[in-house]
């Protein structure tokens, strides 16, 4: 078993963290019956937020009467302090719960903080002391917000998307975390689903003590393989060094992560499958995108009116529409046979 503690918070979890955004996508019914297989497995923390739909919901139900034994870490989009404590009294409610061990900014625009003016830092510190919340954290996918976030001292935890194929800019804000004492909470560890070894993504994050990475979850074959490696955690050998290597080399760059930040898009392009196109159907088995119905959804990027929504709100700044036509170029390639794939 190996266990993280999120700094100067003290809350001690195993390195396994279940991500609840993708048991959005499953019934009520199977959702409780993963929630409590990972509970009864050894997963104690469980991170969502008020905007993954009917996620929380589903933690409420799943946790009901033994909340003390878990940790629950969930988020507000709010900006304004009326939403704020509207999104936490709905949050308390449906988690069937009268306290939130993190209580987070889900992706603020601007690091929050005592007297900016917006009242929102100071909503934070208010629940705090009303008990209705333990910790305060914050989220995001810039670094410079990100940066501002452990300089002001403010925040005990920062959740910022880390993986082996992060760079050293992210490896230095880990860094600068275990010198705050703040705890960093890891989102899309499998980078949105192109990392498809899970004991490789594992044994990365083994070689920081202070990161804990929250694996989203939503079947029960995902779930047995991340509760294998609590009692078998995956090292960091040789062999897997040199195959995060060769990842790096294929994957590091401007590459989408498929994080759909970038939509809606108002012609209706699923921006997060068709700008990583090229990746998903050379890492996954390919004839689940070449169905007719992805062919349609591929057949869209011609819509593009090139208004430029998609790159503005893109944490990567990445050339969205440019990666489209990209990977849309590719793909018509595909069809007709001139480039081959295996
Ligand atoms: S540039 Fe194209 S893909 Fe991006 S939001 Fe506009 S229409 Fe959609
Ligand atoms: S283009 Fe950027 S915002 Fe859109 S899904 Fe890809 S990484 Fe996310």
């Amino acid at each position: 078993m190996t266990q993280i503690t999120l700094g100067s918070t003290g809350i001690v979890s195993d390195r396994n963290a279940f991500g609840a955004l993708p048991i959005q996508r499953v019934n009520m019914e199977s959702a409780v019956g993963i929630l409590r297989k990972a509970f009864d497995g050894g997963i104690t923390f469980f991170d969502t937020s008020r905007v993954y739909s009917d996620s929380e919901e589903k933690i409420g139900r799943a946790f009901h009467g033994i909340r003390e034994k878990i940790i629950i870490a969930t988020k507000t989009r709010a900006d304004t302090p009326e939403k704020f404590w509207r999104d936490l009294e709905t949050s308390l409610t449906v988690l069937r719960t009268d306290y939130i061990d993190i209580y987070q900014f889900h992706w603020p625009g601007v690091c929050y903080k005592s007297g900016d003016g917006t009242g929102m830092y100071e909503c934070m510190l208010e629940a705090k002391k009303l008990g209705k919340i333990r910790h305060i954290g914050l989220t995001n996918h810039k670094l410079d917000i990100a940066q501002e976030c452990i300089d002001s001292g403010l925040y005990e935890t920062l959740q910022f998307p880390f993986s082996y194929l992060s760079s050293d800019k992210e490896i230095s804000l880990v860094e600068k975390c275990k010198r705050a004492n703040m705890g960093f909470i890891a989102m899309k560890a499998l980078s949105g689903g192109l990392i498809t070894d899970s004991a490789a993504a594992y044994a990365f994050m083994s070689q920081y003590d202070n990161v804990l990475p929250i694996w989203g979850i939503q079947r029960e074959s995902e779930l047995v393989e991340f509760l294998s490696y609590i009692d078998n955690p995956p090292l960091m050998t040789e062999e897997r060094k040199a195959y995060i290597e060769q990842e790096r080399k294929e994957l590091t760059g401007d590459f989408c992560r498929g994080c759909g930040y970038c939509m809606p898009c108002p012609v209706g392009i699923e921006i997060n499958t068709c700008a990583r196109m090229s990746l998903l159907i050379r890492r996954s088995p390919s004839k689940n995108h070449l169905t007719p119905k992805a062919q349609e959804l591929m057949k869209k990027v011609e819509d593009c009116l090139e208004c430029g929504k998609c790159k503005t709100r893109c944490p990567y700044s990445l050339d969205t529409p440019g990666l489209l036509k990209k990977n849309y170029e590719d793909y018509k390639k595909i069809l007709t046979g001139e480039v081959k794939i295996n």
